[in-house]
């Protein structure tokens, strides 16, 4: 595992194992994810859908409901320097008290997570109140405004009255961050938080999101597909494929010298709007079927560099670089090319 300099974690997350129990076979989402957020900064799961991002975001406070389960793996949370609480052994009250206070959620579809019956000063309000910020109801409400005020809803004296269908994607998003901040949370988890909003409204909700997170000190872990939010607001990332983190490195580098041959496919799918391009470039085959994952490097069907032994076992985790780690046979003796 590599953990940066100085780093004062704040999450750690050691050799994770989750499995979905269904009536198709057992799919294997997350097959030993290793991995530290440090205390204020702002790190980064990226990779395609279906990769096992989410999973592990709500793994980290045991939200994996049946049929998924966590089957194996450690799971730290410091809320403070030198503080550990190991998150698998907590009892579901002790859990309570952490998920929705210390460690809260936004999701990507904020009509999902309001409910169309209250207001949103009331639904800010009762966030506050089942975790013992507020005794009441109405106290909460008078203090939502301020909430709403500090994640820039307009009017929010207005707003606060009214009710989800009032309120364009932009406002609904800027509750549900609100009501993910209104307990002061130390780990704010983003689950891709900008794809259901139009592209000037991403970029206000991520500004948004990180003026937050300076203000408040709070740590950011973001969760996303989209490479250009990566390279623009996270300072580590993890690029993870079919269950596993294949690459993680500081964000700078992992765009200036990606390692992993799938980080490099992503990579150069993206489009360059200032470059030519007779056609876009895409990464051969399609993601693997979890319930049959491919032996070895699960990439190794889709990789135009495997080996022999790509499809025999599992690559080990080799580190090149300051806080850059890579599972790949190429940078092993038995890769040869880019081994040593
Ligand atoms: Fe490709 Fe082999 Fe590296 Fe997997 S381990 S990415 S198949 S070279």
């Amino acid at each position: 595992m590599v953990v940066p300099e100085g780093c004062d974690p704040i999450i750690e997350v050691r050799d994770l194992k989750v499995n979905f129990y269904t009536y198709a076979g057992v799919v294997k989402a997350i097959d030993g994810v290793t991995f530290t957020i440090c205390r204020g900064e702002t790190y980064c799961l990226v990779g395609e859908t279906g990769c096992g991002k989410s999973v592990t975001s709500k793994a980290l406070t045991r939200l994996i409901q049946p049929p998924g389960r966590i089957e194996g793996g450690e799971i730290y949370y410091y809320p403070e320097p030198g503080k550990r609480v190991d998150i698998l052994k907590l009892s579901e009250k002790e859990l309570r008290r952490i998920r929705g206070s210390e460690i809260t959620y936004v999701y990507q579809d904020p009509s999902a997570a309001l409910d169309p019956l209250y207001t949103i000063g009331y639904q800010v309000a009762e966030t506050m109140k089942a975790h013992g910020l507020v005794s009441r109801i109405k106290e909460g409400v008078r203090r939502a405004v301020d909430i709403l005020r500090t994640v820039a809803m307009p009017d929010p004296e207005v707003r606060v009255r009214s009710y989800p269908h009032e309120l364009s994607g932009g406002m609904k998003q800027r509750s549900v961050i609100g009501m993910a901040i209104a307990n002061r949370p130390k780990l704010l988890i983003a689950d891709e938080p900008t794809t259901a909003l139009d592209v000037t409204i991403q970029a206000q909700i991520m500004d948004l999101l990180l003026e937050l997170k300076r203000k408040t000190g709070m740590t950011l872990l973001l969760i996303t597909h989209n490479l250009g939010l990566v390279a623009e607001y996270c300072d580590r990332a993890a690029v993870m494929y079919a269950g596993r983190i294949v690459e993680e490195a500081p964000v700078r580098e992992l765009f200036k010298n990606p390692l992993h041959p799938y980080t490099q496919a992503l990579l150069k799918a993206v489009p360059n709007p200032l470059a030519r391009m007779d056609k876009l470039e895409s990464i051969p085959g399609s993601v693997p079927d979890l319930i049959r994952p491919p032996r070895g490097c699960r990439f190794h069907p889709r990789c135009p560099l495997r080996m022999d032994v790509c499809s025999r076992e599992r690559p080990p985790e080799v580190l090149r670089g300051r806080g850059h780690r890579v599972a790949c046979w190429l940078y092993t003796d038995e890769g040869g090319v880019a081994g040593g």
